[in-house]
């Protein structure tokens, strides 16, 4: 079966054709810079890469463009449109009306339209990318899956915020979560690795990336996650500020003369460790001017473990231990430095990592010191593949 993964933003629009049986990647890309001129990167494995400029006014055309690298006879990997059998699109809020992924119809559209004021930041872009598609290539099945749905097993004691109840009755105002398919992935691999049912594991997940959030997971099912009613709660990241005194919001408003919206824009796009730094978003170039002496970056550094460091202790507590520990995403496939960062300290619930086995990047790998109590691993995430899979098996059951 041949399934096209889109994830869809508001000018970007990411593609990935795969075989979900055995998870091989066709071909995958991404269009850029759509409404404004238009690009396209194309590749495909073993071959060199493909860089298009092509006018792309709205996603429909972007859609096009992927279609047409795909089927061409040159660096196309599929003869004709025919081929594709499904197409999974990744929603990043699916409310509480979706606990697992579905297929597209009116019902849902319908539905996903409505989730429209949770995440008015993604969910708009990842309609418009359904809607492309469904403009351009209507007769094939397209399921959608969404980042919230893995986190709806959370119970109301963990989702709930200690507001006036009616707030979360009739305005939805709750804990959702999000990087759900990427937690469901790298613990259902966690379990492979350290060879025992998942049923029986306490996992934290820490999807550490320019986006961050931990998740306790007991038994499989998340119990608990960092990001809550948008992905802005929890953890400080690369751009967005984490958990805040809400205070502070009316606070600024007024000794700065901000509006709500200009604060939440700080708190999104100016925040996080390039607020704190002045330097970057990215951890790469904050590691570089750390090592430089900048020293507002290497307290962003140290900031952000820190963080990581109590939410790791606080999904412990909050399941009562903890037997895996997950490291995934760009820095935590990736940083050795900052694995070590978060979990010294963390030797008192029984983590302790081997130095030289952490001196890894971005492949399964257990990192645990002989005798830990506790198995450390680094997971690299595939949330194409979760979205492959589930669209293979609700359009096979069709
Ligand atoms: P993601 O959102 O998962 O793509 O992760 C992006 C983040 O991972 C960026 O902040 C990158 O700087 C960071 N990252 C990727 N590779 C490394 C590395 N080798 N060391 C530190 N951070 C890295």
């Amino acid at each position: 079966m041949k399934v096209l993964v889109i994830n869809a933003g508001s000018s970007s629009l990411k593609y990935q054709l795969m075989q979900p049986e055995d998870g091989a990647i066709l071909a995958k890309g991404l269009c850029e810079r759509i409404g404004i001129d238009g690009s396209l990167t194309h590749k495909v494995p073993g071959k060199e890469d493909k860089e298009f400029s092509i006018p792309m006014p709205t996603h429909a055309e972007a859609i096009n463009a992927v279609l047409a690298a795909l089927t061409n006879p040159e660096y196309g990997v599929i003869s004709s449109m025919d081929e594709i059998d499904a197409v999974g699109h990744r929603v990043v809020h699916g409310g509480e009306e979706f606990a697992s992924s579905v297929l597209i119809d009116k019902d849902v559209m319908d539905a996903l339209y409505a989730c429209v004021p949770l995440a008015p930041l993604h969910n708009p872009a990842n309609i418009t990318g359904i809607e492309a598609c469904r403009s351009v290539i209507p007769n094939v099945p397209m399921v959608a899956v969404f980042d919230t749905a893995f986190h709806q097993t959370i119970p109301p004691k963990a989702f709930l915020y200690a507001l006036p109840y009616e707030y979360y009755t009739e305005n939805h105002v709750r804990r959702y979560g999000f990087h759900g398919t990427s937690h469901f992935y790298v613990s259902r691999r966690a379990a492979e690795m350290v060879g025992r049912p998942i049923e029986e594991l306490k996992i934290v997940s820490c999807h550490l990336g320019n986006g961050s959030s931990v998740t306790a997971i007991n038994g499989g099912k998340s119990v608990d996650t960092s990001m809550g009613f948008t992905p802005l709660d929890g953890l400080p990241m690369g751009t967005r500020c984490g958990a805040i005194d809400p205070s502070i919001v009316e606070y600024l408003m007024q000794v700065r003369n901000m509006t709500a919206e200009e604060v939440n824009d700080v708190m999104n796009k100016k925040s996080g460790v390039l607020g704190i730094s002045g330097v970057s978003s990215d951890f790469r170039d904050l590691d570089k001017a750390a090592a430089e002496g900048n020293e507002r970056a290497q307290l962003a550094i140290d900031l952000f473990c820190y963080k990581v460091t109590k939410r790791i202790g606080s999904a412990a507590a909050g399941m009562g231990g903890v037997d895996v520990v997950i490291f995934t995403a760009g820095v935590g496939e990736n940083s050795a430095d900052l694995r070590a960062k978060i979990v010294s300290g963390l030797e008192f619930i029984g983590i302790a990592i081997d130095p030289e086995k952490n001196n890894t990047r971005g492949k399964e790998t257990d990192i645990s010191a002989p005798g830990a109590k506790v198995h450390t691993l680094i997971v690299p995430t595939n949330e194409e593949l979760v979205i492959a899979m589930d669209t293979a098996s609700i359009v096979g059951k069709k």
